[in-house]
This record gives structure tokens, sequence and C-alpha cells, in this order.
């Protein structure tokens, strides 16, 4: 990570977001749980049901698993888009240029004419074609008021982040609480078993509740933590 800031992929402050992920990692116990697993099958199935599905990719994602970003959105026929938070024309054009050396055939965000409302810094630039016109948008490590702004402008909000206390966590509507270079593949291997079973995907998403889900996450994390104290 700390090349790929030299590189100028990564942002030096997506430095610290990468720590916080890893001391949530740590409570977690380093592994896939069946409750990631779980909600990884959902955000699967709700990615395939969906009309325009986005992956969007910051400077983080792209660094660390730009290869399983490409092969999921492959696997379930998304749009990537490139969206950073420190955003400069020259960063996009990099991260951009990243995801599309790591097998893309486009990675959408350097032309950027739409604006996602609800949000005043350049986080809110996107496309009409990709994410501003989506109707399943995954945000792998994403920020609060990001995820927020696209859960009300209407959008299905799938995230992948470590920590279930987060306002991403809390704002999506499915939430996986798992490390996103372990949840990517999974999800991609996932994804013809899913394809074929319609009935599956479907009883997997009325059956599915963030709440519980993040409360369970949490219980993992707290009952790790004890047994780690005995
Ligand atoms: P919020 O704004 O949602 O309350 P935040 O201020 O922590 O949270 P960011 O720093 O933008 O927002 O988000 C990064 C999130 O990604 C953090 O919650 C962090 O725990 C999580 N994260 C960092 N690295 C990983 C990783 N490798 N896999 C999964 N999640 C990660």
């Amino acid at each position: 990570m700390a090349n790929m800031v030299e590189e100028g992929i990564v942002a030096p402050t997506g430095l610290i977001a990468h720590g916080r992920g890893e001391a949530f990692d740590y409570l977690l116990g380093e592994r896939t749980t069946d409750n990631g697993r779980r909600a990884e099958m959902v955000a699967v199935a709700t990615l395939l049901n969906g009309n325009r599905p986005v992956i969007s990719v910051n400077g983080n994602t792209a660094a660390l698993c730009a290869k399983d970003v490409v092969e999921l959105a492959e696997a379930v026929k998304a749009r990537i888009e490139v969206n950073l938070f420190h955003r400069t024309e020259e960063r996009v054009q990099r991260v951009c240029a990243f995801i599309e050396e790591a097998g893309a055939k486009e990675a959408l965000g350097r032309n950027a004419d739409a604006l996602l409302p609800g949000i005043s810094s350049d986080r809110a630039r996107c496309t009409k074609e990709g994410i501003y016109s989506a109707d399943v948008v995954l945000v792998p490590l994403e920020d609060g008021d990001r995820a927020e702004a696209l859960v009300k402008f209407g959008k299905k909000v799938i995230a992948i982040d470590l920590n279930p206390l987060s306002r991403t966590a809390k704002a999506a509507h499915i939430t996986i609480v798992n490390e996103v270079t372990r949840s990517l593949p999974a999800m991609t291997a996932m994804v013809p078993e899913l394809r074929r079973n319609g009935d599956k995907r479907l009883a997997l998403i009325n059956a599915f509740d963030n709440q519980q889900n993040l409360h369970e996450a949490m219980e993992i994390m707290r009952a790790n933590l004890s047994s780690m104290q005995s």
C-alpha cells in the first residue's frame, strides 16, 4: 500500500483507512465468517438481479484487488466506475488505467458528466452511464457521506466494510463485514450457481436483514475479544 501511495494510486489518508480495516480484521479473526459469507451470497444475488449494476472503485480498492474487481464485474456483468475522495484528473486517469491494465475493457470515471445529489465534495462527480443510472452499486471501502447519498438517491447499496459500526456499514442495504481481498474472489466463485437459480437468489434476498447481519458481526467480534481475554 505504501508503494501504491508513491505510484499515485492510494491517497496518503488511504493508509489510515487501511489501518482501521486491519484493526477490525483482528477482531473478526482474520477469516471469513459464516455471517460474512451469507452477506456475500445476498450481495451476489442482488448484483445478478440488478439491471444496471456498478462496482465503484477507489484508490485503496484498486491497489488491493484490481484484478478481483475485474473478475467479479465480468461475472455479474457490472460496469466499473472509479470514484476518488481526493480527486484530481490525473489520479482518476491513473486509477482507471490501473484497472484497465488489470483486465477491464473500460473503467468509467474519466468523463464525469453527472453529480450525485447530496454531496458537496468532488466525490459527487460520477458518470451518467455508470453510477448515476445504476440500480445496484457495490461500494468496497466507502465513506459514510457517499454511502448515505447513494441510498438517498435510490440506489441499492452493497458495502464491503470490516467496521460494522461505520456509517457506511449502517447506511448500506447489504454490508459484507469481511476483508475485501477475501470477499471479492469468494463472490465471483458464487456466481455460476446463483446465476442458475433465480429462486435461491430471491430467497436469499428476502431472508436478509442488514441490522441483524451487523448485530451478528459485532457479536462475533465481542466473542473473539472475550476469548482473547481468558
Ligand atoms: P464512515 O465514514 O463510513 O463512518 P470511515 O470514516 O472509517 O467510516 P473511510 O475511512 O472512508 O470511512 O472508510 C474506509 C472503511 O473501510 C473503514 O470502515 C475501514 O474499516 C474499511 N476497510 C479498510 N480496509 C479494508 C479492507 N481491506 N477490507 C474491508 N474493509 C476495509
